[in-house]
């Protein structure tokens, strides 16, 4: 699994954060423990949307 933000490997047990799209709700966002730290954006793949 890969981090939407920086696309740096989750590790499992690891400190992150997953949830679908508030837009489209079906492409999975995965934040992890930095990128939630710093509350960098993330962008769908789907539907491009863009949110904190
Ligand atoms: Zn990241
Ligand atoms: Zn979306």
């Amino acid at each position: 699994m890969k981090c939407t933000v920086c696309s740096a490997n989750i590790i499992p047990g690891e400190n992150y954060v997953e949830f679908a799209c508030p837009k489209c709700g079906e492409e999975k966002i995965v934040r992890c423990k930095k990128c939630k730290m710093t509350a960098n954006e993330y962008a769908c793949k789907k539907c491009g949307f863009v949110g904190p």
